[in-house]
């Protein structure tokens, strides 16, 4: 419930990361998902930070990761490490008690759970839908952990739906193509079944004359029996989606269309080959539930299959495979090669080879001799089919030695060309208040500065760099401000940056004050629960930075310089309508003005309360006026490193008009009355009858009740306070502003900020100050609408230009002269030590197919993107001739043109992609789309797209001329499914459970 004071940064960053570091995943231990920003921010804090630090992090806040604040419900698809942290118990429960959550927020508690190879915090769950056969339109949602087994859901049916105990029980899982299957084991895992997220359980009770419901003739359909009759063209056959599986479908297509790999297992050529006792092998596991879907697929009997077995066996040996996130589907096919090429490996016994280094033997010899050792290890339709040689030199930069080995690839990774420049799309503030931001998009270098994207920018807006601050906007609050020096590379493309044009004083002299400003409403509560003392407040609409003379940060330049800066939406109220918001004080003509110096009580009694000194600068409070000595003719800075200055000067004769009564107890009926303006629900004129204390609002608990009668407290009547009478009737009669003036941390909260020891934030940490508003005082003078609208600069409306490469391109890049990177050098057995050798690439022997990946994900240090640049490359006649170094053949050059079999696609970003593929049929020479379980024909001039992202090439000695005719396509035929259409309409429809339902017979 309180929070403790966290001890020293030094302790703190010592026992996380420590808890972090040696904490081991058990099963059934609970971890927290905790979001990256906050505990970056966090780490900063502890790292550099002190406890003045605007680093300071705040409450734990995971509201990023919600869908939406209600169900608390996880956003879909984040990945840890870049939207999350996964933090051991002990830790979380360290930073709650330090740091508190916003909110009320619920902890991420997430269970580690022990799955085939591998132990793993289970992040999502898996949650289906739940009904009973007898009431499909009664669904419930639950979820379940891949761990359970499927009992546990019969059991949290039976309990759900109120069966009867005792009850005969069947069930039946469905899937999104509306086949359903029975779950016949109870005692198998989630895992293990294939249940994902999205399908349905179905539960079905046994009648009372010892029936099944769901054997009635009318309810079933054969399925088995429809597709027997299905006889399509053999490999023309989706695969049905088991939940994020596009990946592992788009390389199985792309597997499934390569000649000689799908002719040996068609064969059975493999029965004989399966290897059970190899250590690096699966037991022949893959190969034969590869074998399985490939029979299935070239049965012609199937519009699709469910790859499901696969899918189960992929998980049980590679755990990255496992569950829901969005895999690569040549980071699978790079896994399934080998593990086919294991279970398929003809050695039975690999023995130990010594790798001879080259020592200036001709290529040919060396090469020859690699090979044979590769072989002599590595012997499978794998090898035979996809492995190739490269040759690999290593020259010394000092002794000039240079190392000649011969290496055996499957895939050949080729680099795209990355562009040295960069779009990026910013907003640009203007100084003008009625300018709305504009959205504008500008040519940066890669590699450049903030200054670059300033100077971009200015050639837009004529506005010199010098007057432009780079921020990073996030929930509603700076994530980060620039430094003009700082590398371009740590702005992310799903950043929202924004880039404020700030005002030049004239007389240079004066020190400008960068001032962050932050909109904030108060809740209706006070939030004392968590253990901080902030009351409740959100942040909301968009902060500003702007360039304040030091001079003029008082209370009352400031709010009349936010006030002009927010006019476009903030509507400055008229003196008439500000008097009818005022309680029957006689002074009203002077209360605008003074309302202007910004503070209204409860900051007072804030400040009083916790005595800090930043805070009491703010307002003109008990702690402030212990140190006032006599008024100054100039106003009072707000944000002054020296808070011994004396509080803001409230101007010529109005606080004269306000001590008329000096004598006037400070805490009043009147007092408590102006106190309650905090509880907006409870403010005005009822308070008049009041006498000692307020009335508890209706949500007012015991607690809040008891912190307020310790504010009255602290503003009792004392000698110091009495000393400031008339500062002190000032204050209370300040009331009705639109918005008062509060420092803040960067994290927009107040708790904290102004450090131990007396000391103020000082002007060399960038200040923060939040406005904050009444709910009501924001409906009527903040227009939301307004606030919340910007323009597209002219720069938006240039198309962005695709980039087109050659895939000869990409393969020279593979074949360049690289040196090695300082984490990556090079042991020189000459000079006996690491050294960063330049390292070159030759091809020299190629596969009979070969698969070519282009890296179109760039991962480096900074950046993580996706290259989306087209690469163009051939269908027919791709010729290696002029690259190959193997030449001298006996009989001749060796073959070396290659035509293309298939593609693997991704589409979309980094994280959500969706993968599909292009194939062509090995019997008839059509190509076909295989987008899950949906094929429809395909075009030759649909293939190059900037979505390729692995090509499969057959070399053309080896291709055997189609042995049907192509199917006779119309030229509009592309989109008509090449498999069946009714198939696609099942996949197409909203699944849901009271569909159409398919149950096989028992
Ligand atoms: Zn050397």
């Amino acid at each position: 419930m309180t929070a403790s004071e966290p001890p020293g940064l030094e302790t703190q960053r010592r026992d996380i990361l420590s808890l972090l570091r040696d904490t081991e995943l058990r099963a059934g231990d609970s971890w927290y998902v905790v979001e990256r920003r906050w505990y970056e921010q966090w780490k900063e804090f502890v790292e550099t930070g002190d406890q003045n630090s605007s680093s300071f992090p705040g409450q734990i806040d995971n509201t990023e990761l919600f869908e939406d604040l209600d169900s608390y419900h996880l956003k879909e698809r984040l990945v840890e490490n870049e939207d999350f942290m996964l933090v051991p118990a002990d830790a979380w429960h360290k930073l709650l008690v330090w740091y508190g959550v916003v909110d009320a927020q619920p902890p991420l508690e997430r269970k580690v759970v022990d799955l085939p190879s591998t132990l793993k915090v289970e992040v999502y769950p898996v949650e289906i839908f739940l009904c009973l056969h007898s009431n499909m339109e009664n669904v419930i949602t639950a979820q379940f952990s891949r761990a359970d087994n499927i009992q546990s859901i019969q059991r949290a049916m039976c309990e759900a739906f109120a069966v009867t105990v005792g009850s005969e029980c069947r069930l039946w899982m469905k899937s999104s193509d509306s086949s359903c299957e029975r779950l016949r084991n109870i005692h198998m895992s989630v895992l293990d079944a294939c249940l994902s997220s999205g399908m349905t359980v179905i539960m079905e009770t046994r009648n009372a004359d010892g029936t099944w419901p769901s054997s009635r003739p009318q309810i079933m359909r054969n399925s088995v029996e429809e597709q027997d009759s299905y006889r399509g063209q053999p490999g023309v056959c989706g695969l049905t989606n088991l939940g994020n599986t596009c990946f592992m479908n788009s390389a199985l297509q792309c597997l499934s269309n390569t000649p000689p790999l799908t002719e040996y297992f068609l064969q059975s050529s493999y029965l004989e080959e399966l290897n059970f006792t190899n250590p690096l092998g699966m037991k022949g596991e893959i190969a034969e539930a590869y074998a399985d879907v490939i029979k299935q697929m070239w049965s012609g009997r199937h519009y699709s299959v469910v790859p499901r077995v696969f899918k189960t066996k992929v998980g049980h040996f590679a755990s990255q495979f496992l569950g829901y996130q969005q895999h690569d589907s040549q980071e699978l096919l790079s896994f399934l090669l080998d593990g086919l090429h294991e279970d398929l490996n003809r050695v039975k016994n690999k023995e130990y080879i010594e790798l001879r280094d080259a020592d200036g033997r001709p290529d040919q010899e060396v090469a020859e001799e690699a090979w044979r050792n590769h072989r002599r290890r590595n012997d499978s339709v794998i090898v035979d089919t996809f492995h190739g040689l490269f040759k690999s030199t290593l020259v010394c930069p000092e002794c000039l030695k240079i190392s000649v080995t011969f290496d055996p690839f499957c895939y050949l990774s080729v680099p795209l060309p990355v562009s040295k420049e960069r779009v990026m799309e910013v907003f640009y503030v203007s100084l003008d208040p009625y300018a709305k931001p504009a959205q504008h998009r500008v040519v940066v270098p890669k590699a450049g500065k903030v200054f670059d994207l300033c100077s971009a920018l200015c050639e837009m807006t004529s506005i010199p760099p010098a007057q432009m601050v780079v921020a990073d906007v996030f929930n509603h609050r700076f994530y980060k401000i620039y430094n003009a020096d700082e590398s371009l590379s740590c702005i992310l493309d799903r950043d929202d940056i924004f880039v404020y044009e700030l005002s030049v004083l004239e007389e240079q002299q004066e020190e400008q004050v960068l001032l962050a400003l932050y909109l904030r409403e108060r809740s209706h509560y006070r939030d004392y629960g968590s253990g901080s003392s902030s009351y409740g407040t959100t942040l909301f609409g968009h902060p500003l930075l702007l360039n304040v003379p030091r001079s003029s940060c008082s209370q009352e330049a400031l709010y009349t310089l936010f006030l002009q800066r927010l006019r476009r939406y903030v509507r400055p109220p008229d003196p008439s309508e500000e008097l009818e918001e005022e309680e029957e004080e006689d002074d009203e003509q002077e209360l605008y003005k003074t309302q202007t110096n910004g503070i209204s009580d409860d900051e007072e009694q804030e400040g009083a309360e916790k005595a800090e000194p930043f805070q009491s600068d703010l307002c003109c409070g008990d702690s402030s006026s212990n140190s006032q000595s006599d008024d100054t003719a100039t106003a009072k800075p707000l944000l002054d490193q020296n808070n011994t200055q004396p509080p803001p000067d409230h101007g010529d004769g109005e606080t004269n008009n306000k001590s008329e009564n000096p004598t006037e107890p400070i805490c009043s009926a009147d007092t408590t009355d102006t106190a309650k303006d905090v509880n907006p629900g409870t403010h005005s004129t009822e308070g008049a009858e009041i006498s000692s204390k307020p009335p508890l609002p209706s949500n007012t608990t015991e607690e809040e009740q008891k912190e307020e009668d310790k504010q009255e407290e602290a503003c009792s009547p004392s000698p110091k306070a009495n000393e400031q009478p008339a500062k002190r009737r000032a204050c209370r009669k300040r009331r009705k502003s639109l918005f008062t003036i509060q420092a803040v941390n960067s994290n927009g909260t107040t708790e904290r900020g102004t450090g131990e020891g007396g000391s103020a934030v000082s002007f060399s940490s960038q200040p923060y100050v939040a406005i904050d508003w009444d709910p009501e005082m924001k409906k009527r003078f903040y227009n939301e609408n307004e606030a919340e609208k910007y323009v597209k600069h002219s720069s938006m409306e240039v198309p962005q230009q695709q980039t087109t490469v050659q895939l000869q391109e990409c393969i020279e890049l593979f074949t360049t002269v690289e040196t090695l990177e300082e984490e990556n050098p090079w042991y020189c057995p000459v000079c006996k030590k690491h050294q960063l050798a330049t390292k070159k690439l030759d091809l020299w022997s190629l596969p009979e197919v070969l698969i070519i990946h282009l890296k179109r994900f760039s991962y480096t240090k900074f950046t993580r993107e996706k290259l989306d640049s087209i690469v163009d490359f051939p269908l027919r006649d791709l010729d290696f001739s002029g690259c190959l170094l193997r030449k001298n053949l006996s009989n001749g050059e060796p073959p070396s043109r290659y035509d293309l079999i298939a593609v693997s696609n991704h589409y979309g970003g980094l994280r959500d992609g969706h993968y599909t593929s292009y194939a062509c049929n090995k019997d008839n020479g059509q190509w076909y789309y295989f987008d899950d379980s949906k094929v429809t024909y395909a075009r030759e001039d649909q293939i190059v797209t900037n979505a390729a992202y692995v090509l499969f090439y057959h070399r053309q000695d080896k291709i055997r001329k189609p042995t049907l005719p192509a199917p006779n396509t119309s030229p509009t035929s592309t989109t008509q499914p090449a498999n069946d259409i009714t198939s696609c309409k099942d996949e197409e429809a909203e699944p849901s459970a009271a569909s159409y339902v398919t149950m096989e017979t028992d």
